[in-house]
């Protein structure tokens, strides 16, 4: 398994790896997320030499609401009995280390810590059988949620829509299978929210059918697999850490916009 990041040094972005204990520079093969890359040259400086930023943009992400039974119940809500879908638009996107910028007048704004999984090639109608052959990695995301809005509204896309409301990364780590992975979220450091993809109401592999069926999800699409319980409320001056197994921690400060 390679952790895959998108950086800068200053001009164009470029992929690089974390490949047997260096970091390269990576060409793909057959598109972007073509199923095979080949690790370059080592990057002098190595990771931290370069500026970390989200590791896709996105033609769309598509969410999964209470999809953790502890979840759906410090909401308040009904268990599912099928998946809940809402999409959040391209321009909530954020680098690791970006603020997330509170709106004015909105009320809570809560973090939520997410397993993300990035897809390879073009999906449509995908059984769950072949879900994987379909992704091409994990990533973490904070699906950042205006909650108060949320409550009061049926749709989510004001409440999920907001301009920095999704941080992604710092990597993509690829060659996962279905194995369940941690999936913690901390602010200021304290641990608020800890479970794992074992828990999940809806697993990977069904949501990959269920939305294929719906919509083609194409190279760098996203699917935020759902919060554990633990969600609160965010302030300007914290700072909030999604941290998924494998991928590394999504760190973001907090300001009033
Ligand atoms: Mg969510």
């Amino acid at each position: 398994m390679d952790r895959l990041y998108r950086v800068s040094n200053g001009g164009q972005p470029f992929y690089a790896v974390e490949h047997d204990g260096h970091f390269r520079h990576v060409a793909f093969e057959g598109g972007q997320f073509g199923a095979r890359y080949t690790p370059g040259d080592a990057i002098a400086g190595g990771l931290h030499s370069v500026r970390v930023l989200a590791p896709v943009r996105p033609s769309k992400m598509v969410c999964v609401g209470q999809n953790y039974l502890d979840h759906v119940k410090e909401l308040g809500r009904p268990v599912p009995t099928e998946p809940v879908l809402f999409l959040k638009p391209p321009t909530t996107v954020i680098d690791p280390g970006g603020p997330i910028k509170l709106p004015p007048g909105v009320g809570r704004v809560d973090h939520e810590a997410e397993l993300a999984v990035v897809i390879g090639r073009p999906a449509h109608r995908v059984s769950r059988a072949k879900a994987w052959d379909y992704i091409f990695g994990i990533t973490a995301v904070n699906d950042v949620t205006a909650r108060d809005i949320q409550n009061r509204e049926v749709q989510y896309t004001r409440a999920k829509g907001f301009d920095t409301f999704a941080p992604i990364g710092p990597s993509i780590l690829v060659g996962v299978d279905g194995h369940p992975r941690s999936v913690e979220g901390f602010i200021n450091g304290e641990k608020r929210q800890s479970s794992t993809t074992a828990q999940l109401i809806f697993p990977i592999d069904l949501l990959v059918e269920y939305i294929t069926f719906v919509m083609t999800l194409e190279p760098g699409d996203i699917i935020f697999t759902g919060t554990p319980s633990g969600v609160g409320p965010l302030k300007a001056g914290d700072v909030v850490t999604v941290r998924v197994e494998g991928v590394g921690d999504l760190t973001n400060p907090v300001e009033n916009e």
